[in-house]
C-alpha cells in the first residue's frame, strides 16, 4: 500500500511565506526559513511595513521600456525630458546609479540601466542583462557617445569589456568614466587602478 504523505504540522501561512521566499534569487529553502522565523520574532507592524512596501512596489513600480530605470512613470521622467541629450546614454549597473549620478547635476545626456553586471561565477551571463535593449536603442536612435558607468570592480571592468567589444561594430563613440581620485584622499592611500586611472584620465586645468 502507497504510504501517505505526513501531514504538515508547520502553519499553512508560514509554509506559505517559507515558499514565496525561497523562490528570491540567493535564498534557498533554509534562508527562506530563517528569515521567516526572524519576521515571526520581529514586533508586527514592522513585518506589516515590510509586506506594505513590496506590495507598493509591485504595484506601482514599472521598468522605463527605454532604459531599464525603475520608475512610476513609463517612459520614465529622463526619457521623456526632451531638454536632455538623447545622443548621448550612459551605461549603469543599477537604478541607484542613476540617482548618484544626477546628484552632480554635470550630467545632461540620458542613461541604461543594465540591471546587475556579468558574473559568471553567479550565472549572471549576457541574457540575464539587459544588453539587447542598449544595442537596438544605438542602432535605432542615431546614438553619438555610449559612456560605460561600471563600477570599478574586476566584474565591472568583465562588463564593459564585453559591451565595448558589442558596441565596437556600430560606428558609435564609447567612453568610460574616469574614476580619479576622491576629494580628500591622498596619493598613498588610493588604489593602483584608481591612481592609473587618474593619471589616464586627467585633464588640462589652462
Ligand atoms: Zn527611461
Amino acid at each position: 500500500m502507497a504510504q501517505q504523505p505526513k501531514p504538515s504540522t508547520q502553519s499553512p501561512a508560514l509554509n506559505r511565506l517559507i515558499d514565496q521566499l525561497s523562490t528570491l534569487p540567493g535564498v534557498g529553502r533554509r534562508s527562506a526559513e530563517r528569515i521567516a522565523f526572524h519576521l515571526l520574532k520581529n514586533p508586527q507592524d514592522q513585518t506589516v511595513q515590510l509586506a506594505d512596501a513590496i506590495r507598493d512596489f509591485a504595484v506601482n513600480l514599472k521598468i522605463c521600456n527605454q532604459c531599464g530605470n525603475a520608475t512610476d512613470t513609463d517612459p520614465c521622467p529622463i526619457c521623456s525630458d526632451e531638454s536632455r541629450d538623447h545622443q548621448t546614454i550612459l551605461v549603469v549597473e543599477k537604478p541607484s546609479d542613476i540617482v548618484q549620478l544626477e546628484t552632480t547635476g554635470q550630467y545632461t545626456g540620458v542613461y541604461h540601466v543594465l540591471m546587475g553586471r556579468l558574473s559568471p561565477l553567479d550565472g549572471i551571463g549576457p541574457g540575464e542583462l539587459n544588453f539587447e535593449g542598449l544595442i537596438q536603442r544605438v542602432k535605432k536612435q542615431k546614438v553619438r557617445e555610449v559612456i560605460l558607468g561600471m563600477h570599478p570592480t574586476s566584474e565591472g571592468d568583465g562588463t564593459a569589456l564585453y559591451l565595448a567589444d558589442q558596441l565596437s561594430k556600430q560606428g558609435v563613440h564609447l567612453t568610460r568614466l574616469a574614476r580619479g581620485l576622491p576629494v580628500g584622499a591622498s596619493l598613498d592611500s588610493v588604489s593602483k587602478a584608481v591612481l592609473g586611472d587618474a593619471v589616464h584620465g586627467r585633464r588640462r586645468i589652462d
